[in-house]
């Protein structure tokens, strides 16, 4: 690992001094969990001269979990576990705590910040490993290793000519599907992202992963209510069914009417570049009986624009039979007023 300046910092504002702004800032990382950035050092393909630990934040409001009647607010240094073992999570955004359950393992839970759960890197192989030249999104312009090599567990929606890496958490679908925003502190204010328009497809800049400016920090996470929050599952597929990444999963929210639609939220990860909305899904169901055939249609339309390379075409298949099930699985709950 190379060498870095390390700093503590207490509060929000003194990170973000910490930090600093332009270029400072570039060269600098906060640190939480630490679980995805000091893997990514030790390998060498994160190399932040300075890192700025915000863990005194938990205890300074920033770990708070508030449920109340506009919805959920989750703290950025919220740990996973204890968002996912929360009991009204769990009744009331089950898809939430779900995600959160299934995602790593019960080591990295009780660690990783759920700030630093949706800022996680892509697992594909040749962006981790230094030894592979071509890789766009660890160094822009020098090509992309993955479109002619193993590309298993690549991305079908949303990629690019230059970028092909899936997104790889869970808790990030969630948030899409409940239309959360995320709530952002820099040195000039506080703002709010829609959670829909933080992460960046690929295109041309693959390197830039997000909407965060230099200098800014995630603070929270808001999920408004809403009536399918309650009737919402997280379905993972995967080769192991631990500590693995989805090779498919499907994060569903519906409001009933008996079996027809009003409406659903439909998040899938896995299968794409980014933590992907499946809006043409969501509208087929609209207004109809919610069965295995609308189901299927639904997720036929969900995987319309896939584009598959010589190793994961199986995604779009296993992709659709996923949110088939989710759906079908979401209907059935038993919901408690
Ligand atoms: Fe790099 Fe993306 Fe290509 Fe993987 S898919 S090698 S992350 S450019």
């Amino acid at each position: 690992m190379r060498p870095f300046e390390f700093t503590r910092a207490d509060s929000a504002k003194a990170a973000i001094l910490a930090l600093g702004t332009g270029k400072d800032a570039e060269s600098a990382q906060f640190i939480a969990g630490g679980t995805t950035l000091l893997d990514l050092m030790k390998l060498d393909v994160m190399r932040p001269q300075r890192v700025v630990d915000i863990n005194a934040l938990h205890d300074n409001g920033f770990g708070d979990i508030d449920l109340g009647p506009r919805g959920l607010r989750l703290g950025a240094m919220v740990r996973m576990a204890e968002a996912a073992d929360h009991d009204e999570i769990k009744t009331n955004f089950p898809m939430v705590s779900q995600a959160l359950q299934l995602a790593a393992s019960a080591q990295l839970r009780n660690m990783a910040s759920l700030g630093g759960n949706v800022l996680q890197r892509t697992r594909c192989t040749y962006f981790r490993d230094t030894s592979y030249a071509n890789c766009n999104k660890r160094v822009p312009g020098s090509g992309c290793a993955a479109m002619e090599g193993i590309n298993r567990s690549h991305a079908v929606l949303g990629t690019s000519d230059q970028c092909i890496a899936s997104y790889p958490g869970d808790f990030a679908q969630a948030l899409m599907a409940l239309d959360a925003q995320v709530e952002v502190s820099g040195p000039r204010a506080t703002h709010e992202i829609p959670f829909a328009n933080f992460h960046r497809l690929p295109g041309t800049t693959p390197h830039i992963e997000t909407a965060l400016k230099p200098g800014e920090m995630i603070t929270a996470f808001h999920i408004p209510a809403s009536p399918m929050a309650k009737r919402s599952l997280y379905l993972k597929v995967r080769d192991r069914e631990s500590y693995e990444f989805a090779l498919a999963s499907a994060a569903v929210a519906l409001d009933l009417d008996g079996n027809n639609v009003k409406q659903a939220r439909i998040a899938l990860g896995g299968v794409a570049t980014v933590p992907w909305r499946a809006k043409e899904a969501e509208q087929h169901l609209r207004g109809k009986t919610l069965d295995e055939q609308t189901a299927m249609a639904a997720a036929t339309l969900a995987f319309a624009s896939a584009t598959p390379r010589e190793h994961n075409e199986f995604k779009i298949e296993l992709g659709k039979r996923t949110l088939t099930r989710a759906l079908l699985q979401a209907a059935a709950l038993e919901i408690k007023p």
